[in-house]
């Protein structure tokens, strides 16, 4: 049995991977941080019965303690940043699958690295802005960073059996999101609801929106950096419509190497958990009789200004992917709650890195501080 620990079990990442634990059999559940989820996560401890879990807020906590009295369970319940380090760094656990939307990620995720984790994961928005101290430290822990992203995983496990110093480049795939095709004049008017309706994937609200903006390539491009240690310039985006193609890896004698499959996040989440072993998921294959074509385009970093802005972001570097991620993770909970207009997400952005001082290699506390200072600077301007 091996032991694992999920932070954000409530979300579209956490309860894919019970998903997949509760499909192999093998795999013992010894803690669980949600947010706010309440009825979900008393489900969980029902059928997981974790030793530990931990809610965002006290009250509750309390309640879900109140809630389990009237179940026969053993448990402890704890709240906050305290609570969600704990889960991480929890000693039974072999594996963290480190799954909570947002730069919340990123004390938990160092939590589990310094108690020697190696960690599934899922939680871009940690690698973006603390790229640079999560891999010196998981290298001098020697933990794995395996990547839950699908995008990252197909790289990876295009990656396997071939040496790193002889890849030239990655191609990343994009769906294009919902207004592939789109000009700016015409996505001025989008609905919330309109942005919701991702054409292949169904994920939570956050990463929705980003991949509606292309933001979430953005991202994914400064995590690739990270975690397979390649210059930005040498990774290329690359729109895939039919989200076949999960991405791709050229190598120094211009071969590719893809993984391809249909879009279900319970094979990156599984290949994660069991690497390097591959275990039996149910599910659609792809059945190439019927695919009819598979379309490539270029992005469009005109109109999808979003893209552009975390791409140049990433080549800056130093705190500016953390202004870059601070001020989309704020935009993006505004557009979520109707109060700013899609187009305003990017301009926000654009706003927010316009007028950051670049510090060049910054600390987790600078982190911490410039996304707190991002959000100040938002709400005083567009609340
Ligand atoms: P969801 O919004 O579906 O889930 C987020 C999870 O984080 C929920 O369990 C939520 O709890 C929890 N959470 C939020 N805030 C806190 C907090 N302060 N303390 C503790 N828990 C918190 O997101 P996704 O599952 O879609 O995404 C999770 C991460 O994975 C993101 O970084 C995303 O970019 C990445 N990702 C997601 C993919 C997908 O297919 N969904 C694909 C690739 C990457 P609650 O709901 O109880 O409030």
């Amino acid at each position: 049995m091996k032991n694992i620990s999920i932070l954000g079990s409530t979300g579209s990442i956490g309860t894919q991977t019970l998903d997949v634990v509760r499909a192999n059999g093998d795999i013992n559940v010894v803690a669980l941080a949600a947010g706010r989820n309440i009825d979900l996560i008393e489900k969980q401890i029902v059928e997981f019965s974790p030793e530990l879990v931990s809610l965002w807020s006290d009250e509750d906590a309390k309640e879900l303690e109140n809630r389990l009295k009237g179940h026969n369970i053993n448990i402890e319940i704890m709240s906050g940043i305290d609570g969600l380090k704990a889960v991480a760094s929890i000693d039974k656990a072999e594996v963290v699958v480190s799954a909570v939307v947002g730069m919340i990620g990123i004390c938990p995720t160092i939590a589990a690295i310094e108690a020697g984790k190696d960690i599934a994961l899922a939680n871009k928005e940690t690698l973006v802005t603390a790229g640079h101290i999560i891999m010196k430290m998981a290298a001098d822990k020697g933990v794995k960073i395996l990547p839950v992203d699908s995008e990252h995983s197909a790289i990876f496990q295009s990656m396997q059996g071939n040496k790193r110093e002889q890849v030239s480049k990655l191609l990343l795939t994009a769906s294009g999101g919902p207004f592939r095709g789109w000009t700016r004049e015409q996505m001025k008017g989008v609905k919330l609801e309109e942005a919701l309706n991702h054409p292949n994937w169904s994920m939570g609200r956050k990463i929705t929106i980003d991949s509606a903006t292309m933001v979430n390539k953005g991202l994914e491009i400064i995590e690739a950096k990270w975690l397979f240690d390649v210059d930005i310039d040498d990774i290329e985006v690359v729109v895939q419509p039919q989200s076949l193609i999960h991405s791709m890896v050229e190598y120094v004698d211009g071969a590719i190497i893809a993984q391809l499959g249909t879009p279900d996040m319970k094979l990156p989440i599984q290949y994660a958990l069991y690497y390097p072993d591959r275990k039996m998921l149910a599910g659609d294959r792809v059945d190439f009789s019927v695919l009819k074509q598979i379309q490539f385009e270029i992005p469009d970093m005109d109109n999808f200004r979003g893209l552009a802005l975390a791409r140049e972001a990433g080549k800056t570097g130093g705190s500016m992917p953390t202004v870059m991620n601070a001020s989309n993770e704020k935009a993006v909970s505004l557009f979520l709650n109707r109060k700013i207009a899609f187009l305003t997400i990017t301009d926000i952005m654009e706003d927010c890195m316009n007028r950051h001082k670049l510090i060049h290699n910054p600390s987790l506390d600078e982190i911490l501080s410039i996304e707190k200072d991002t959000y100040d600077y938002i709400e005083e301007k567009y609340m």
